[in-house]
C-alpha cells in the first residue's frame, strides 16, 4: 500500500481546535484531496467563521454543524424548564435525580411572572407545603422501608442509607413540585444547539426564555457562527397559542385505564419479517411481502425465531423492527413522565401538565401513616393551580407535584418498544414507569404475539402486582 493510502485514525482534538474549527476541518474533506491534519493546520477561527457564514448559515448546509460538539452544564432550573431543555431528540442529558438525592426546604423556583403581591403568596404558600410536607414525609416512610430492609451486620448507617434510599425517597418523590430546581448536563452538536435555543426563545415561560438566552451567550463563546442566528420562531409561538385558543372547547378527560393503544398495523409482524427477507435478497418489497403473507404459522415462527431468537441480554434487535409503529394514548403520573421523556427516540406529545386528571397516593405514604398529610398537601397544590389556571396555565403547571397524572400521546416503533419496556420494566426501575412498561409489553404481546414474545421482561411480573403493591390509588 503506498504511503500516502495508508490508513489512519485518530483524533482531532478539541484542547487543540476549537469546535468550529473541527467542523470545518470536516466539511473541507468534501472539496480537499489534503488530510484533516492538513486541513486543520490551515485554519484559523476567522477563517472558520467565514466558512460557516458562507455555507452553513448562507447555504443551509447545517449538518456541517453537527461536527462542533458543547458540552453545557445548567444549574438551577426548574424540572418545568427542563421539560423544554430536554426536549430534542439528538441531544445527551444527565439530570438530579429524585430517587437517587434529597431536595432541600428552598429548592424551588420563584417565576418572575407571579411577582405580583396575591398570586406570589398562593405560589409560595404551596410550595412551602410541599417541600415542608415532602420533607416530613422521609422519617416515617424511612422507617417502614428500613424495618423491611433491616441494616445488616457490619454495615455503616451511610451504606445502609445508600441502599435502602431509592426506596424511601421513590415515594416521597410524589410531593415535588414542578418547581423543584434541579442540574443538568447536555451535550449538543451546534445544529440540535441552535434548534434547541429557538425551542427555549420561543416558549411560553419566562425562564425558559431566560435560559435560552444564556445558553445562546455561553454558546457562543466556542461556536460564534453557529448559533448567532439563533432566534424566536414566531411559527412555534403562533401554533402554541392557536391551537390552545381551539382546544379550550374540549373537556378534560380523565383515562380509565393507564394505557390505550389507539392506532397499530395489525400486519406490522408481516412486513418486518418481509424487510429482514428484503434485506439479502433482489425482490420488490412487494414480492416478498406477498410471499411472506402466504406462509403459514409455522413458517413465520421459525423466522421470527431466526430475527429475534439469538439476542443477547445487551444485543439491540436489528433496526428492521422500526418498520413496525404503535400509537398509545397514556396517563402516568408526572414523575414518571419525567422519566419517560427521556426516552427521545419516540415521539411523544404531552399535554400540559395540570392538576385535574387525579393524583397517585404511594403505599408506602399510606403504611407510614402520612396519607392525611399528603392529601392536604396534594389537594391544596390542585386548588392552587386551579387559581392560578385561568391567569396563565403554563405558570400555574409549576406547582403541580410528580404525584399528579399527565396525559401524553406516544408513537414507536417496534424497536424502541423493546428498549422502553425491557429497561423500564426491569426491577431496578422506577415503581411507576415498571408499571407502565410491563402494561405495555402486555398489549404490544395481545396485537402482536409473534414479535412481542420475544421481549427480554422480568421472570413472573406483572404490572397488577406492582401496581397493587406501591399504590393504594392511581
Ligand atoms: C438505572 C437507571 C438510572 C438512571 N438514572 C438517571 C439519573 O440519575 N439522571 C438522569 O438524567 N437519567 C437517569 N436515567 C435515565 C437514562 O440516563 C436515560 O436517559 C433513559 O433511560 C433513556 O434511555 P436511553 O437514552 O437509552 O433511551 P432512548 O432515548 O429511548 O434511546 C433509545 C436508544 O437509542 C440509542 N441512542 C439514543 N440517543 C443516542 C445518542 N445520543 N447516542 C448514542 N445512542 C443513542 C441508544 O441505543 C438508546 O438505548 C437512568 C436510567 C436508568 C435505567
Amino acid at each position: 500500500m503506498p504511503e500516502n493510502f495508508k490508513r489512519e485514525i485518530y483524533l482531532l482534538r478539541p484542547d487543540e481546535l476549537n469546535p468550529e474549527t473541527i467542523a470545518v476541518a470536516f466539511a473541507k474533506t468534501s472539496r480537499s484531496p489534503l488530510s484533516f491534519r492538513e486541513i486543520a493546520a490551515e485554519l484559523t477561527d476567522e477563517k472558520s467563521a467565514e466558512f460557516h457564514e458562507r455555507w452553513v448559515v448562507g447555504y443551509g448546509h447545517a449538518s456541517v454543524a453537527e461536527h462542533a460538539v458543547l458540552h453545557l452544564a445548567l444549574e438551577n432550573v426548574s424540572r418545568l424548564a427542563i421539560e423544554c431543555i430536554e426536549s430534542n431528540r439528538l441531544a445527551s442529558y444527565t439530570e438530579k435525580s429524585t430517587r437517587y438525592q434529597k431536595w432541600d426546604r428552598q429548592g424551588y423556583y420563584i417565576p418572575p411572572e407571579v411577582q405580583d403581591g396575591s398570586i406570589e403568596k398562593i405560589y409560595r404558600q404551596t410550595c412551602d407545603l410541599l417541600f415542608d410536607t415532602y420533607m416530613q414525609s422521609i422519617a416515617p416512610v424511612k422507617d417502614v422501608v428500613a424495618s423491611a430492609h433491616p441494616r445488616a451486620e457490619g454495615e455503616s448507617e451511610e451504606r445502609w442509607d445508600g441502599r435502602i434510599r431509592s426506596r424511601y425517597i421513590d415515594a416521597c418523590r410524589f410531593l415535588l413540585p414542578a418547581a423543584s430546581l434541579a442540574n443538568v448536563g447536555m451535550t449538543a452538536n451546534a445544529r440540535v444547539l441552535e434548534h434547541a435555543i429557538r425551542k427555549m426563545l420561543s416558549h411560553p415561560l419566562r425562564e425558559v426564555q431566560e435560559i435560552g438566552e444564556r445558553v445562546k451567550e455561553v454558546a457562543q463563546v466556542e461556536i460564534p457562527t453557529l448559533v448567532k442566528y439563533a432566534d424566536r420562531v414566531p411559527y412555534l409561538e403562533n401554533i402554541s397559542a392557536d391551537f390552545s385558543a381551539r382546544a379550550a372547547a374540549f373537556p378534560v378527560e380523565p383515562m380509565a385505564g393507564m394505557l390505550e393503544l389507539v392506532d397499530y398495523d395489525p400486519e406490522a409482524e408481516l412486513r418486518i419479517l418481509a424487510a429482514a427477507l428484503f434485506s439479502p435478497g433482489g425482490a420488490s418489497f412487494a414480492t416478498v411481502m406477498k410471499t411472506v403473507r402466504e406462509m403459514d404459522g409455522d413458517r413465520l415462527k421459525e423466522l421470527a425465531e431466526v430475527l429475534l431468537g439469538r439476542l443477547d441480554r445487551f444485543d439491540a434487535p436489528v433496526r428492521e423492527l422500526e418498520h413496525a409503529y404503535y400509537t398509545f394514548d397514556a396517563t402516568l403520573d408526572q414523575g414518571a413522565y419525567f422519566e419517560l421523556k427521556r426516552h427521545r427516540m419516540m415521539t411523544q406529545t404531552p399535554q400540559r401538565l395540570r392538576a385535574d386528571l387525579g393524583y397517585a397516593v404511594p403505599r408506602l405514604i399510606v403504611d407510614a401513616d402520612f396519607e392525611t398529610s399528603y392529601r392536604k398537601a396534594m389537594e391544596q397544590a390542585a386548588d392552587a393551580f386551579s387559581q392560578l389556571e385561568a391567569w396563565n396555565p403554563h405558570v400555574a403547571a409549576y406547582l403541580v407535584p410528580n404525584g399528579f397524572n399527565r396525559r401524553v400521546l406516544m408513537t414507536m416503533n417496534l424497536r424502541e418498544v423493546y428498549h422502553f419496556c425491557e429497561l423500564r420494566a426491569d426491577k431496578n426501575a422506577h415503581f411507576s414507569i415498571r408499571r407502565i412498561a410491563l402494561r405495555m409489553a402486555e398489549m404490544i404481546r395481545e396485537v402482536h404475539p409473534l414479535l412481542g414474545a420475544y421481549l427480554r421482561l422480568p421472570q413472573g411480573t406483572d404490572w397488577r402486582e406492582i401496581e397493587a403493591e406501591h399504590f393504594t390509588q392511581v
